[in-house]
């Protein structure tokens, strides 16, 4: 008997309704294939779900643990497919089922030309099941296992009884593309977590104070844009130096506006940059009241100088705590919490402005050549593909 390792996807159905079904079903398998690069599969489109095959049986759980952070995805199940006959069914379903336990059989039938019922089913597997294994009881309402047999209209069934939890959300690409303003911290990445999973794709931008920060520190945020690609399915980093900016506010402007006036070049640039690649809107990992800087006023005094898109803040209303620990479920916490700076700290002053006023700080800014220095920036930024 042939038995062949499969696994099933199921997608968040929710999304898909409607004119845009198709289009949806199209990104979303285009970012399953993407997912699994490098690995030997073949994909298949049956109604309402994938299915993996002819893959190596070894790298079971590896397609598994990538497929179910593709965004998009309900549910998988790793199973086995085999001729649709009873005989070839019932010692499939012997072999996954557990000694112990109670159980319920659910059959569907997408092949009506089976000839048994989805209730014969279950009655005929269930039946021999009891005889074959006694440890075994019957539990219709809440089994500690549910064995699925599902008779497809290729001649072939498909057989299976784990379900794995996916990520969820929308497939990436379908929300249109943003800018991640990505710095070493924690809550960045986590910012861009939440947006990616809401469908949109993204590209980051950091910015450094090298040689005041050091080479560590930027291999600590490839290493975050790498961490978050598993999820965006890629990504393009844009890194930019903002040096000569944090000397010339340190020279020209009071010190406790560093932050505040930074923060305003960081997204400037963020924008130019998001206009040369398409980027529709910009991302930051700001939560309210978390920070000094991250006051309605700073986030006031940001806005201020973006010109036509819409900036997200997708942490706007969480505590740290609950940030901590989605970083710590995406797996990027780890690396966060190492001790390297991202931008300058020398120029950082010991009491930044809690509640800036935008008229000074626009009068402050005065002194400065903020068009140059944005060009500066631009001139050198590099773009680094994750
Ligand atoms: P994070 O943990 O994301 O660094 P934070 O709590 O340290 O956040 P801030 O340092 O005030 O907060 O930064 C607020 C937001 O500004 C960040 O979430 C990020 O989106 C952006 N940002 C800050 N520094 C940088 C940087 N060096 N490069 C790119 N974006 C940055
Ligand atoms: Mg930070």
């Amino acid at each position: 008997m042939e038995r062949e390792r499969v696994i099933i996807v199921r997608y968040c159905e929710i999304h898909l309704k409607g004119k845009n079904r198709g289009y949806f079903e199209k990104v979303f398998m285009n970012n399953l294939e993407k997912a699994l690069t490098g690995i030997r599969h073949e994909m298949k489109k049956p109604s309402g779900r994938y299915i993996v095959e002819k893959f190596d049986e070894a790298r079971t759980d590896e397609i598994i643990d990538r497929l179910r952070k593709v965004f998009g995805t309900h549910s998988l199940s790793a199973g086995y497919q085999v001729d649709a006959e009873m005989g070839a069914i019932y010692d499939t379903v012997r072999m996954v089922a557990p000694e112990s336990g109670s159980f319920k059989v659910q059959a569907n039938r997408g092949d009506k030309t089976f000839p048994l019922n989805s209730m014969q089913i279950n009655a005929e597997i269930g039946g021999r099941l009891l005889k074959d294994k006694p440890g075994l009881c019957v539990d219709v309402h809440s089994p500690q296992s549910v064995i699925c047999v599902d008779i497809r209209e290729n001649g072939k069934a498909l057989v299976f009884s784990e379900f794995v939890k996916g990520a969820g959300g929308m497939p990436v690409g379908t929300s249109g593309k943003g800018m991640l303003l990505l710095s070493g911290g924690i809550d960045s990445p986590v910012a861009g977590y939440m947006i990616a999973k809401r469908g949109m794709k993204l590209d980051a931008i950091h910015f450094h104070s090298y040689p005041y920060t050091n080479m560590q520190a930027r291999e600590k945020v490839e290493d975050l844009a790498r961490k978050l690609s598993v999820y965006t399915g890629g990504l393009i980093l844009h890194v930019a130096s903002v040096t000569h900016i944090q000397e010339a506010i340190h020279k020209n402007c009071p010190d406790e506006m560093m932050i505040t006036l930074l923060r305003r070049f960081m997204m400037r640039i963020a924008e130019r940059v998001s206009e040369r690649v398409g980027a529709q809107c910009i991302v930051t990992g700001e939560s309210l009241g978390q920070v000094a800087s991250q006051t309605v006023e700073g986030m006031t005094s940001s806005n201020a100088v973006v010109r036509l898109l819409p900036v997200l803040r997708p942490l706007v209303g969480f505590d740290k705590t609950e940030i901590i620990e989605r970083a710590r479920m995406i797996g990027t916490y780890e690396t966060s919490v190492l001790p390297y700076e991202d931008c300058c700290t020398v120029f950082l002053p010991k009491h930044p402005l809690i509640r800036p006023d935008l008229k000074k700080v626009v009068q402050a800014e005065r002194k400065l050549d903020v068009e140059g220095l944005i060009a500066e920036s631009l001139e050198g930024i590099e773009e680094v593909r994750i």
